[in-house]
């Protein structure tokens, strides 16, 4: 019990520095306008929509999967 009481607190913890970081990524400056993760051209209406988006719509959208999953697992 007291081991899983701690991994849920670390989980916690880490939740909260992963979301910190999305956050200060969406502040940054204005996009390159290539891809961070697959080096595509980002699509120019996305970043009409979010002008300092680090990822293609594809990429963001694997992102976004990844840390809703990781949110999910950490909330058990
Ligand atoms: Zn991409």
């Amino acid at each position: 019990m007291d081991d899983l009481d701690r991994a849920a607190e670390r989980i916690e913890a880490f939740n909260q520095v992963a979301l910190h970081l999305v956050l200060s990524r969406m502040s940054g400056p204005q996009s390159s306008g290539v891809c961070r993760s697959c080096s595509d051209l980002i699509e120019t209406e996305r970043l009409k929509i979010t002008p300092n988006t680090r990822f293609c719509s594809d990429c963001a959208n694997e992102e976004e999967a990844r840390l809703r999953r990781f949110r999910r697992n950490g909330r058990q």
